[in-house]
């Protein structure tokens, strides 16, 4: 995906200080657009950039897209991070200045390693009407992995398991001794919780990680608090299980890690450090070098906001 907010989020909006314990903190959401398709922005937020290493959560639809009317992302750029992509409904494909081109199904993740620069595009697979229903977030790297070469990895496997009504699906990290492949690095975990109906689980949790929350559809009582979909839920560190309750047909996603002990500068679809990374990355992808092209994209190639207020706001630190 690509962040068309141009707004940047700078160091100096800085999470509330982390309690080191339990909290049950209700952030909204915000309404965004990715091509055309109106999704729920989770992260970052004015109140918290990150948990653990997750800097960036969109949650596309459910929706019902007209033919002609799906996601379409042209060709753009990233850095610093890995943008992790889960499928839930339709079929994305997603096209790299690697030479990758994959298409993305339900149950599968695409990860992309940005490092030191790659350009991508993300387009509905078919132009008929359908179902879209996916997220995508982006991992920040730390400070020794975030000028790696750029990477691609799809994987169609992910570990899986059942309690208390819930299917459980392991998107990164571990869950009880159960790894996903995705190759991250840092310490964190993403979880999918899909129920057809009634469930209750004690949700096991590495104590050490922080914790967020954010439901996908349907309604789910997390650690007693009812909660619907686009609230993201921040649960602080500290904690070993949590307990979901659902009634009827419903589906979470939780994500943790160790809370991420590096400032971040997240910008266009850029994470750094400084303000002229920044800079030199969207001239670098403006002049049409460093990133290389991205080929078959149905989707124009996205230019780089103006980054002058950044060069401004950058000077004043
Ligand atoms: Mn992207």
């Amino acid at each position: 995906m690509s962040d068309t907010e141009r707004h940047a989020v700078l160091p100096e909006s800085r999470d509330t200080p982390c309690p080191g314990r339990p909290v049950l903190e209700r952030i909204e959401t915000r309404a965004a657009e990715v091509g055309e398709l109106p999704i729920h922005r989770a992260l970052p937020s004015r109140r918290r950039r990150t948990v653990g290493a997750w800097c960036f959560l969109d949650h596309i639809g459910p929706i019902e897209h007209p033919a002609g009317h799906g996601l379409h992302v042209g060709p753009h750029p990233h850095i610093g991070l890995q943008t992790f992509t889960w499928m839930i409904e339709g079929e994305i494909t997603h096209r790299d200045s690697l030479g990758y081109t994959q298409p993305i199904r339900p149950g599968e993740v695409n990860l992309m390693t940005a490092g030191d620069g790659i350009a991508h595009s993300e387009d509905t697979a078919s132009q008929d009407r359908g179902r879209l229903h996916a997220v995508q977030l982006w991992i920040a790297l730390p400070e020794a992995q975030r000028r790696r070469a750029p990477t691609f990895q799809h994987y169609p496997d992910l570990p899986a398991m059942s309690d208390g009504g819930f299917r459980l699906t392991v998107l990164a990290g571990s869950h009880l001794g159960r790894r996903a492949p995705a190759e991250i690095h840092s310490p964190l975990v993403g979880l999918d919780l899909a129920a057809g109906g009634a469930a209750c689980m004690d949700l096991a949790l590495e104590p050490h990680f922080e914790h967020a929350v954010l439901v996908l559809n349907g309604e789910v009582r997390v650690a007693c608090e009812a909660l619907g979909p686009d609230t993201l839920v921040y649960l602080g560190t500290g904690r070993r299980h949590l307990r979901l309750e659902c009634c009827a047909a419903s589906r979470l996603m939780l994500i943790g890690g160790e809370p991420f002990g590096e400032e971040i500068l997240l910008w266009w679809n850029f994470v750094a450090r400084h303000p002229a990374e920044i800079e030199e990355a969207s001239r670098a992808w403006n002049e049409r070098r460093h990133f290389g092209e991205v080929e078959g994209s149905p989707s124009p190639r996205l230019a780089a906001p103006d980054g002058t207020g950044l060069r401004l706001r950058g000077a004043l630190e």
